[in-house]
């Protein structure tokens, strides 16, 4: 199964990856729906509530505490499928990462080409001016400010996160879209396929090297050329060492 996949990425110079939260569990970033995510740890309010617009606008304190607790790993590095991915780009096999990740994980690790479907944890905005903010700023005003940080302008500050209950940046959903009808291989990893808009786009891609990486089932597995139901470290590293040679 590994030779056939190194022997599609070889044969391929137009690949996609799709990816989601299992892309940086290997990082020490807990997913949400596996045994040990964010689903599971018993919190009274679920994550999907608490990480919504409503919550944002109406509880922005608690909203930030259960943020900055849950949804922050300064620590976290790029493990070896955020950097099989720059590496694919960089050798002109790769042409897009289309995640719903927000931890800067790709960039990191050097990807260039990388579609935020929910945004990214590493920029901020005052709701009411439109200025821009970094994490280390935000950090520090909201410490100042009883924990809802706030612009100069009194206005509050959001992540420029897709929160539950917003719509998705049409331009970035539009650009995905046109990679994902274009590319010759599509690599679906680390997702659990249920958060939509964004797992329906797999139904945009055309060709038939369909290749889906998971640790648990999805409703795609049928759908997949190569299915690797694993967790993607024994995957991608044979792979990171191949393509790195
Ligand atoms: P999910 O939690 O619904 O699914 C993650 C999937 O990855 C699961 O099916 C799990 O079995 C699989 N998985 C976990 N570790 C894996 C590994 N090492 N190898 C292979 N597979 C592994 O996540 P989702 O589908 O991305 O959707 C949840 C939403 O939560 C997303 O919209 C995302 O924005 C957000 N989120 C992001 C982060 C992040 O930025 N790192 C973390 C948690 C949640
Ligand atoms: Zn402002």
């Amino acid at each position: 199964m590994l030779n056939q996949l190194i022997k599609w990425i070889e044969q391929s110079d137009n690949i996609v990856f799709f990816g989601g939260a299992g892309v940086s569990t290997e990082s020490g970033i807990p997913d949400f729906r596996s045994a040990t995510g964010l689903y599971q740890m018993g919190n009274r309010i679920p994550p999907e509530m608490i990480l919504s617009h409503d919550f944002f606008n109406q509880h922005t304190a608690q909203f930030y505490q259960f943020y900055f607790e849950h949804m922050i790993y300064d620590d976290a590095g790029a493990n070896a499928t955020h950097l099989l991915l720059a590496q694919l780009e960089k050798i002109g096999k790769l042409k897009a990462v289309i995640t719903q990740n927000i931890d800067g994980l790709h960039q990191l690790a050097g990807s260039q080409k990388v579609l935020e479907l929910h945004g990214s944890t590493t920029s901020y905005y005052c709701t009411d001016c439109q200025a821009s903010f970094d994490l280390p700023t935000v950090r520090q005003v909201a410490q100042k400010t009883a924990g809802v940080p706030r612009c100069q302008c009194g206005g509050k500050i959001k992540p420029n996160v897709v929160l539950y209950g917003e719509s998705l940046d049409g331009a970035v959903l539009n650009e995905a879209v046109q990679y994902i009808s274009a590319a010759d291989m599509l690599i679906v990893a680390g997702t659990s396929l249920v958060v939509y808009p964004a797992a329906g786009l797999v139904d945009y891609y055309r060709g038939d090297k369909l290749v889906l990486i998971n640790a648990s089932k999805t409703s795609y597995d049928r759908r997949a050329d190569l299915l690797f139901n694993s967790k993607l470290g024994p995957v991608v590293e044979p792979l990171l060492a191949h393509f790195s040679a």
